[in-house]
């Protein structure tokens, strides 16, 4: 074989910050893989950043040009590849990936759009682009010979004179001959950059959800990388690791499996050793509830733990042929995941608009995740993904989905080098209505997913929420409440609400087209930052700096809601406006964590945190001398919140994700009361119950 050069690349856009801030894992299995099988002919380099890719391919460009397409990273990596096929005709461009239609016809409509795009590799991209290399070299790197004689390369697909011409496809039957990208050294330049570490255990899904590019069949069968393999890889990232707490485990199920419990062994020892990682991040399995419990005891609450259920309607759930764990597993799930310790996190995933939504079948999943006490309800829009399902023609007309095209929050840049300018807009394609939703009822169901973000999920005023559920009222109905009474909004918050409207509505256009085409008035403002941002993040964080506005809102509210129902009372209006003060103190800019705070209440609120606020407030016991209160981050907490920043605050919209993606409830001031009198008193405390 000759030798050759290769580029490849999984991009992330930075122009409004990191986009996508993890480690190129699945390119990097690409890379290790063909630096395995052509080494002594290859040059091959790794890329994530636009910028460092175009500063290379401007001095020189590799033979193969290679990209890994996902929906945030598409155009941004076809603008790259046009522009070095301007340079040079015969450089061959290879992109891979999910974002791809399944459909034969769609396939062909994708690559004539995107003439740049010599070949596409579909599934594992490891032994297709292998494969393909290999036929690339027998006819000198020359695409157009190898298209000449219209052989189908193994997970393959190209066009050739009108035609498509697609090999079979294959999957990995045993992932073990993969080399490992980190044991090969192939990431360790990343872990100098604020990026994330992935791994990964298990390849495949065993259920078929139609939104989803997993779900296709091809992908049904399960298989895993060797425990010992896995034990080496996290040990290994561990030791390396400088930029981030956190590890994400890219298993699609983790923790439905009996060898899942052996990974978090391993990661509980890696953990004690190194201190590391304070947080997991990864999508447990749809069944196998016990087992699930069961690997996050083990990792003590640092894995944010979710349950997906998408909606908890039974006719949606057909529609996208999702079966979900029972809502009573579900509850007991949550329930034990809330138990494993008082910072431990959990979320649940809710898709807006799935066919056959409506608003009261969106609101009555949201009310039941609320119920369930899960701590974060992390509510999406259906996006009709190239390659699902749902995305197909049959099934927009059978469910009758009105769509509309977005900007993708930060998926939208300017980079420049030199007198080289690319400029790319990801474009979305979101549902925001169907036979059974019109677009108004759309728009309240972002008001009150905004509401969920805004003021429940990472607990910004449990406090507030838990003591008005002990008096005996659901949370979701407060909320509702919240919603419909913008009257009880201060006037800072009745600003943040109006602006999110705004922007929920002005980044929506009716073709793709229209969407990305106004890059050209805007792209100034997206490279600032100042556009292109997530509405429902931004608006959030508006709310978190303007805590006193928002703690003021949410207590009067609660006021309020008592008085209809005819309960209110003196006393508790000084115990929710105590209690506002105390959450004030608790959880105000947790990045200021040195600082300590003190204050004297009339009610022991520090014992009553420990008991996560479950006593009615109306049988709580005053104290004849007021209580004083230390509010003070722990050492850890301190490390943990700096280290988290910094990969975060390098960019405008940095902070916005960092309260997003965080678990706060590891950032929180930690209370306790202070005095010895207080402390007799504090003994002497009992709290009819
Ligand atoms: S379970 Fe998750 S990964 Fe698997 S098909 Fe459904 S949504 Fe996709």
């Amino acid at each position: 074989m000759k030798d050759f050069s290769l580029f490849i690349s999984d991009l992330t856009h930075t122009s409004s910050g990191i986009m996508s801030n993890t480690h190129p894992l699945g390119s990097a299995y690409v890379a290790a893989y063909c630096q395995d099988q052509f080494k002594g002919n290859i040059d091959i380099k790794l890329y994530k950043y636009p910028d460092d890719l175009i500063k290379s391919l401007s001095s020189k460009l590799p033979q193969i040009l290679a990209f890994s397409n996902y929906s945030w990273n598409l155009e941004l990596s076809y603008e790259i590849a046009k522009w070095a096929k301007s340079i040079d005709p015969k450089i061959i461009t290879v992109f891979g990936g999910p974002n791809f239609p399944t459909d034969i016809e769609e396939q062909k409509d994708f690559l004539n759009e995107r003439s740049c795009i010599d070949f596409y590799i579909q599934s594992e991209g490891e032994i297709g682009l292998a494969k393909l290399i290999e036929q690339l070299s027998e006819v000198d790197f020359d695409y157009i010979k190898l298209k000449e004689t219209k052989i189908a390369c193994i997970n393959s697909v190209y066009l050739w004179a009108d035609d498509i011409y697609a090999g079979d496809i294959e999957r990995i039957s045993d992932v073990n001959v993969l080399p490992s990208p980190y044991l090969t050294g192939v990431l360790d330049e990343f872990f100098d950059m604020p990026l994330t570490p992935m791994i990964e255990t298990t390849r495949g899904c065993p259920f078929s959800c139609t939104f989803c590019a997993d779900g296709a069949k091809i992908k049904n069968k399960i298989h895993r990388f060797e425990s010992e393999r896995v034990r080496e890889e996290l040990n290994y990232i561990a030791s390396h690791v400088k930029q981030s707490d956190e590890l994400i485990i890219t298993d699609l199920n983790f923790g439905m499996y009996k060898e899942d419990t052996l990974t978090a062994n391993v990661l509980a020892e890696v953990q004690i050793k190194h201190n590391w990682p304070i947080i997991v991040k990864g999508s447990a399995g749809k069944n196998k509830t016990e087992r699930i419990i069961d690997v996050a005891t083990i990792l003590k609450g640092s894995w944010i733990i979710g349950a997906a259920i998408q909606s908890t309607d039974m006719e949606v759930l057909d529609n996208i042929k999702r079966k979900n764990i029972s809502l009573d597993s579900y509850r007991k799930f949550l329930g034990a995941m809330n138990e494993l310790n008082e910072d431990a996190s959990t979320y649940t995933e809710i898709i807006l608009g799935l066919p056959g939504d409506s608003k009261e079948k969106h609101f009555a999943s949201l009310r039941d995740a609320v119920d369930s006490e899960v701590i974060n309800v992390k509510s999406y829009q259906s996006m009709l993904l190239v390659g699902t399902d749902m995305a197909t023609g049959i099934s927009r007309k059978d469910y009758g989905f009105v769509s509309k095209f977005r900007v993708m929050a930060g998926g939208a840049g300017l980079y420049k080098y030199k007198d080289i300018k690319i400029k790319a807009l990801e474009v979305q394609e979101i549902v925001v209505g169907n036979k059974n939703m019109t677009f108004d009822e759309y728009l309240a169901c972002r008001k009150m997913d905004f509401i969920l973000e805004g003021f429940y999920n990472n607990s910004p005023y449990r406090e507030l929420l838990e003591s008005f559920k002990s008096i005996g009222f659901a949370i979701f109905d407060l909320l509702q409440f919240l919603s419909s009474r913008p009257d009880l909004y201060n006037k800072k918050v009745a600003n943040i609400f109006d602006i999110y409207t705004k922007m929920s509505n002005s980044n929506l256009f009716d073709t793709f087209e229209e969407a990305r085409n106004q890059s050209d008035a805007n792209l100034e403002l997206y490279e600032k930052g100042e556009f292109g941002f997530n509405e429902t993040l931004e608006c959030k964080t508006m709310l978190y700096l303007a805590i006193e506005d928002t703690l003021e809102t949410i207590t009067r509210t609660i006021i309020e809601f008592l008085k209809e129902q005819g309960i209110a009372s003196d006393f508790l209006e000084k115990y929710f406006n105590q209690l506002q003060d105390y959450v004030y103190l608790k959880k105000h800019d947790i990045t200021a964590n040195k600082n300590q705070h003190k204050k004297l209440f009339d009610f022991n609120f520090a014992l009553m945190d420990s008991h996560g606020f479950t006593e009615d407030p109306r049988t709580v016991e005053t104290y004849s001398h007021p209580i004083e209160h230390i509010f003070y981050h722990e050492e850890d907490q301190q490390k943990h919140i700096d280290k988290s920043l910094n990969q975060y605050e390098s960019h405008s919209g940095g902070f916005s994700r960092f309260l997003y993606n965080q678990n706060l409830n590891k950032m929180y001031r930690k209370v306790k009361t202070s005095g010895k009198a207080v402390v007799s008193e504090v003994e002497g405390l009992s709290i009819a119950t």
